[in-house]
Parts: structure tokens; C-alpha cells; sequence
């Protein structure tokens, strides 16, 4: 990242909150100071996990990231990298429960903790026997200061370890940390096509790979130049933010504008306009909120340049609405992205037009076809399982030979359980999704760990969860219940409380993304003879528009 990067000088991160702009430079002073202070105090990089696991992948050793975004979200990432470790991106607004999980699932023996998170990872740190000595607290702050209470068990600040790095260096330079390379860069989290979250493996050639390809076609690469700015909104923890917004953006001495929450829309239209952000990736239901809020009428918005859009359809319409939001020379592509495929895989290769709904072409290096339930090549025009191939797809799941290989076909393409069409001239389309996920505001949630979650109460027997189309957020997780003998019991005399209770439930243990909106009792759940649950026939009992799974 910082290898005679001409963008160096340029501010890579800023605030949205303060303002508060750190360029190139100080990263790689903070990265440097920070590396040496961790392999000082942590002995960070110096040991390898005896996880086989990590072993067969080529992993030496995890250090979680859970954080919102945040300037110091890269910092973080690229000491890590320079001490050859493995970064476990985790959504700084997960839970204790999912971060016990995540930590689990990786192998997590150190953890990065934004300030604002720091409570549920000491509490999940405490549950999963990770010491609370090794716990590293950023935060946005310059001269930022641990709470007594927290230093006073050991907890340890990013400040803290860059100026015990820089008073090592500077006391002797031959002992500056070499760069190491393990091969994986990070454990992102993703349900895949089934069942509960995995770790995705995914190494930095994915990244490399993917970086180079968004860059190289018509957005960003003949419309932005260092100096602009990008929108920070979507999660940097998220594969889609990683790419476009922690990696693409320094490389290109674009800063990320960081939001580490969502402010009121107009306040929202006040920073984006003060601070001339002129590039935006976004989830379709921002781009839904632009066109839709009274607020934005009062903007002028003219000075956007570029927008992509990915992580969840959007339909032709609203593209179209959104685009006359920006000057002429507004460019409006979609993008198709998944966790496994290390980012994008389609967008507007340069010199192409875009084409209102669909989301692109292929970006370069990158194959796709679409196939049949035989899974027979379809010429175009013919809907079908997409399934793609490239140098960003990632090679699989962390520990889980079984789900690797079922996400590959005998020729390497990766089956991203969407159903897509392509034209003649290579524009596809998504129009539908066959694999067991929900995307709400842009986000997974997986019904797999739902419907875990709700048998493991004492008032249900069976479980099932759906996505039901909704405006706001794309879709909204609904669960359906068989109630146990206990439950029925009570639900005879107060349905709304055992209601309330399994809502509750949710709500307690699980991001606010994933909570369910509504749960309905039903006699029996809808399964074929494998066990799998007939989403249609739930959709079915819905009223409203249907989704068909
Ligand atoms: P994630 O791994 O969280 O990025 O989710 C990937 C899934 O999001 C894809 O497999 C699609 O189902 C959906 N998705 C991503 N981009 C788009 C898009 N542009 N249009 C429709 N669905 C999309």
C-alpha cells in the first residue's frame, strides 16, 4: 500500500463527524509505529497458531478488527499485514454473542476494538478466553486516552503501542519490523449460498486482483483523481467497503469520508455538500433515500461525479431518478459483488455505456456463465444460476472443506446462487436469488442462524425464516413458528407476549439488521423430504407483495 504511493500526501480518511483528516503519510508513520509496538509488547508476528486450520490455508495468526468506520480502520489493517497476520474484519455494530462467534470461528487471538465497541468485545473476549491484555483500542480521536477502568485491566491503545514502536526505532533503526506476507489478508463473514455464517478466506491476491480491476474500468478509473472524495456510508468491514472505500481509495489518493453512524438525512446532505464528496458507493436504499426525502429537493448536488451501486438490486426506475440528481456528467453504474468473490465482479469496463438496471459487464480477467438446473451452459437472454471465475474469487471457507466445495463447480467457477440473465453484449441483469439469504439495507443475514437461534427457546419446536419485500430496506427477515407444548400453553392465553418474548429474544442477542419484524404461529413448517424449508410456501402465507426463494 504505501510502496512509493504517489498519493501519499493526500488525506486517505476523513471524519465525517470532526472533519478530522489523516493523509498517506501519517498512516504509514502510525502503521509503522504500531507494527514494531505490537511485535514489542504482543510478540505479534513472532509466533504462529497451532490451528490446522490456519495451517492448511497458510495462515500464521488472526487479529480481529471490530470497528465501525473509522480513520484508523486502514492503520490497523496494514499493521497487521506488515506483521504478517491475518485481519478478521468483523461489523463494529455486531454483538457479544456474534463476535464470541466470529472470534470463534476464526481463530481470533488478538483484537483490534474501536473505543465504541469496546464493552460487547471485552464481554465476548471474556466468554471466548482471549485475554483482555490483548485487546488494542483505536478510536478517531488524536491524543486519545484509555478510560482508568479500562487500562486498569490491561487493555492496551494503538496510541500507546505507535510511540513505544517509534521510542524503539528511534533508539535503534535495525530493529524496524520486516514486511511479511502471510497469503490471506482477512477473514470476511459471509452464509454463503446455505446454512450459518462462515469465515471466507480471502487472500491478498483476491484483493490485489480486485482493486486493479474496479480501477481499470470507466468508474473510478476516467472519472476520479486524487484529491476527491468517496463515501464512507457502506461498511468498510463489509467486502464491498474493503475494496472500493479501505483499499481503492488510498491507492487512487481518494479520501474515504468515514460515517461511523448514519446522522439524520439532512444533516447527511450537509456533510456530503460541505465536504464536496463527489463519488459514491452505495446500497440501493441510500440511493432510494436520495431520491425519495423531501430534504433533498434543497441541495444542490451538482458536483457528483460518479455513484455505484451495489450489494442489492435496484431497479431501472430509480436509477433513473437518481441520476438526474447530479449534474450532465453524472455517471450512474450498478455492480455485482459477493463476499467469495473477493469484491466485484461486474461493473463498467471502460468505454462501455451503462445500461439502467443491469449491473454491467464483466470486469476484466473476470468469466461467467449461466447454467441450468443440469447446469448446461444458456446462450443469452436465458435466466440462469450465474457462476463466475476470476483472480478476486476467494478459494473458500476457513476449516469447512464441505461448504468449499460445494460453492465450486468441476470447472472452478464459484455458484453465487443468484439468477441472472446476460445480452448479447454482455449486460447482466440479477433478477432473482435461489440461495438461502436475506439482504436487508445491503447487509446478509442468514436465515440458517435465525432459525437456530429461535429453536433454541423453550417456547418453539420448528422454525423457519423468510425475506419479505420491503420498501425501506429491500427486505425484512419474518420468522414462522411452531410453538412447543409449553409455548402453546401460553400463547392460548397471551399470544402477544410469547409473541414479544421471541422477538425480544432477537433483539437481545443479534445486530439490529438482522431482527425480525414480525413472527407468525403456524401449525407446521413447510419442508420437502431433505428438510429443506419451501421458503415459497411461507412466502405464500405473507400478505403483500411475494418473494419468491
Ligand atoms: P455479500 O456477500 O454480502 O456481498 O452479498 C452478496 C449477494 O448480494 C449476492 O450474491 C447477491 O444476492 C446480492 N447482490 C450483490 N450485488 C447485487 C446487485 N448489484 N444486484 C442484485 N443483488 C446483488
Amino acid at each position: 500500500m504505501f510502496h512509493k504511493n504517489p498519493a501519499l500526501s493526500q488525506p486517505w480518511f476523513i471524519d465525517a463527524a470532526t472533519d478530522r483528516a489523516v493523509t498517506g503519510t501519517t498512516i504509514k508513520y502510525r502503521v509503522d509505529g504500531l507494527a514494531q509496538g505490537l511485535r514489542a509488547k504482543l510478540a505479534l508476528g513472532m509466533y504462529a497458531s497451532g490451528l490446522q486450520s490456519h495451517r492448511d490455508c497458510g495462515i500464521t495468526d488472526v487479529v480481529a478488527l471490530v470497528s465501525p468506520n473509522s480513520v484508523d480502520f486502514g492503520m490497523a489493517i496494514w499493521a497487521s499485514h506488515k506483521l504478517g497476520l491475518t485481519v478478521a474484519s468483523i461489523n463494529g455494530g455486531a454483538t457479544a454473542d456474534e463476535l464470541r462467534h466470529h472470534f470463534k470461528l476464526s481463530g481470533t487471538r488478538t483484537i483490534f476494538a474501536h473505543i465504541e465497541a469496546l464493552e460487547k468485545v471485552i464481554v465476548a473476549a471474556q466468554k471466548s478466553e482471549i485475554p483482555l491484555t490483548r485487546i488494542v483500542v483505536i478510536s478517531d480521536e488524536e491524543n486519545f486516552e484509555l478510560p482508568i477502568e479500562y487500562a486498569d485491566q490491561g487493555i492496551l491503545t494503538a496510541e500507546a503501542l505507535i510511540k513505544l514502536g517509534h521510542d524503539q526505532l528511534t533508539a535503534d533503526p535495525t530493529t524496524a519490523v520486516d514486511v511479511k506476507m502471510s497469503p490471506i489478508a482477512f477473514l470476511c463473514f459471509s452464509s454463503g449460498t446455505t446454512g450459518l455464517p462462515k469465515a471466507v478466506v480471502v487472500p491478498h491476491r483476491c484483493i490485489i486482483a480486485n482493486v486493479n480491476q474496479v480501477q481499470s474500468s470507466a468508474v473510478p478509473g476516467s472519472r476520479l483523481t486524487a484529491g476527491d472524495k468517496s463515501l464512507g456510508v457502506i461498511p468498510f468491514s463489509h467486502m464491498f467497503g474493503l475494496v472500493t472505500l479501505v483499499h481503492l481509495g488510498p491507492y487512487l489518493g481518494i479520501a474515504s469520508v468515514a460515517f461511523k453512524t448514519m446522522p439524520s438525512f439532512k444533516n447527511f446532505l450537509d456533510i456530503i455538500t460541505r465536504l464536496r464528496i463527489n463519488h459514491l458507493f452505495l446500497a440501493p436504499p441510500l440511493v432510494s433515500a436520495f431520491v425519495k426525502h423531501p430534504a433533498t429537493k434543497a441541495y444542490d448536488l451538482s458536483f457528483l461525479r460518479t455513484t455505484m451501486v451495489a450489494a442489492a438490486p435496484l431497479d431501472s426506475e430509480m436509477e433513473g431518478a437518481f441520476r438526474k440528481l447530479g449534474g450532465p456528467d453524472f455517471l450512474v453504474t450498478q455492480g455485482f459483488g459477493m463476499t467469495e468473490c473477493g469484491g466485484l465482479i461486474t461493473g463498467l469496463p471502460m468505454g462501455s455505456q451503462p445500461l439502467p438496471g443491469s449491473v454491467g459487464q464483466l470486469l476484466p480477467l473476470t468469466e461467467a456463465k449461466i447454467i441450468d438446473e443440469e447446469g448446461k451452459t444458456l446462450p443469452p437472454g436465458s435466466r440462469g444460476h450465474l457462476c463466475v471465475r476470476g483472480p478476486q474469487v476467494c478459494p473458500g471457507y476457513l476449516g469447512n472443506e464441505k461448504a468449499t466445495k460445494e460453492a465450486f463447480d468441476d470447472e472452478g467457477y464459484l455458484l453465487t446462487g443468484d439468477i441472472a440473465h446476460v445480452s448479447e453484449e454482455g449486460y447482466f441483469h440479477i433478477v432473482d436469488r435461489i440461495k438461502y439469504m436475506i439482504k436487508t439495507k445491503g447487509y446478509q443475514v442468514s436465515p440458517a442462524e435465525l432459525e437456530a437461534h429461535l429453536l433454541g427457546l423453550e417456547s418453539v419446536e420448528d422454525a423457519g425464516v423468510i425475506g419479505k419485500p420491503d420498501e425501506r430496506s429491500g427486505e425484512v427477515a419474518v420468522g414462522f413458528v411452531v410453538l412447543s407444548a409449553s409455548g402453546r400453553a401460553r400463547a392460548s392465553t397471551n399470544p402477544d407476549a410469547v409473541k414479544e418474548e421471541i422477538l425480544r429474544s432477537i433483539r437481545d442477542t443479534k445486530s439490529e439488521y438482522k431482527w425480525l419484524h414480525d413472527v407468525h404461529f403456524i401449525p407446521a413448517i413447510p419442508r420437502l423430504p431433505s428438510g429443506k424449508i419451501i421458503g415459497k410456501h411461507l412466502s405464500a402465507m405473507l400478505d403483500g407483495p411475494k418473494k419468491e426463494i
